[in-house]
């Protein structure tokens, strides 16, 4: 059996004379919670939808569980699909619309739609229709609704676009408990990057439809590693001291009394110490992490074409 539950190979979508996807290969592991990182416009949407066969490729194959896709594949009904704002029925419960997917997919088995909805943390609307539900509610009633079946993939896009942090919290806690307890593989887009690293494994990075880069958590968070972030009175004194006592070269000037140090971070104590018995005033001297947004910022050529 093959260890990937999803690959794509030069997976392309035109639209008239636009190149939503140009030549997407990924490869997702079973288990794997991915995220597909890209800003408006860079073709998240498309590629989920081609996935879940909302959307055909015009060049390009999907390898689903190893098998290669087709328009009526079975294979689709082992994804769960979130896209866009789940379509839910606003006069009825979360039960209500859950049991109405049951029907649909055959299923019908005692305590199925409370379970699920005890997965998304919504066992407790009772009688309250959807349309009384906040939009975090909504999403996490859209997550049990592509959980029914049980698939073993779930495609979720920006789910959670426009929550407030609440919202967001509670989408986070429900998709690590579903990766944990139930191994469901999950794709999941966004276009911040911050928040999607913290409960991905690996990021895909697109942008104008090209998959720039595909990396694990850990090594992203490796190349966005600490620096020490060194306020002072006196830049020109300081770096003095750094080069000359510490031998440090990896060094960026931020502004007048501001300085980035990429290197001997662990001996950020010393400096500090060395740059006191200089008689340098130091205003501050922290460890900082390098933001994750600027790396993606960087990556896909920095500013909004929105
Ligand atoms: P967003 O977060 O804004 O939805 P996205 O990354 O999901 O962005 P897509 O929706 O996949 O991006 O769109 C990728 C490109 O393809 C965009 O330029 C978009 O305008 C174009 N596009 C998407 N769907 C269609 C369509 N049905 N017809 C024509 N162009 C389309």
């Amino acid at each position: 059996m093959t260890d990937y539950i999803l690959e794509t190979k030069n997976l392309t979508k035109t639209y008239g004379d636009k190149q939503a996807i140009d030549q997407v290969s990924i490869q997702i592991k079973r288990g794997a919670i991915y995220g597909l990182i890209g800003r408006n416009g860079a073709g998240k949407t498309t590629l989920l939808k081609i996935i879940s066969g909302l959307a055909f490729q015009t060049d390009g194959e999907v390898l689903l569980f190893g098998e290669r896709t087709a328009k009526t594949s079975n294979l689709l009904e082992r994804v769960g699909v979130l896209i866009e704002a789940p379509g839910l029925y606003p006069n009825l419960t979360a039960y209500e619309n859950v049991r109405l997917k049951c029907i649909a997919y055959g299923i019908n088995r005692e305590g199925y739609i409370t379970s699920l909805l005890e997965q998304v943390g919504l066992d407790y609307t009772g009688e309250k229709k959807t349309r009384h539900f906040s939009l975090g509610m909504k999403q996490r009633l859209g997550i049990a609704l592509a959980l029914v079946g049980e698939p073993d993939l779930l495609l979720l896009d920006e789910p959670a676009n426009g929550l407030d942090p609440q919202g967001i919290i509670e989408i986070r806690g429900v998709l690590l408990k579903l990766s944990k307890e139930q191994n469901i593989t999950i794709i999941i887009s966004s276009h911040i990057l911050e928040e999607l690293a913290k409960i991905v494994t690996r990021i895909g990075i697109i942008d104008e439809g090209k998959l720039l880069e595909e990396i694990d958590k850990e090594e992203l968070f490796e190349k966005t590693k600490d620096k020490i972030e060194i306020k002072t009175e006196n830049v020109e004194r300081t770096i003095v001291v750094l080069e000359e006592q510490f031998g440090i070269e990896k060094l960026k000037v931020i502004d007048q009394e501001t300085l980035y140090v990429y290197e001997k971070i662990e001996e950020s104590g010393a400096i500090n110490k060395a740059l006191v018995n200089a008689e340098i005033t130091i205003h501050s001297l922290a460890i900082n992490r390098e933001s994750l947004e600027d790396y993606f910022i960087n990556l896909t050529g920095g500013g909004s074409r929105v």
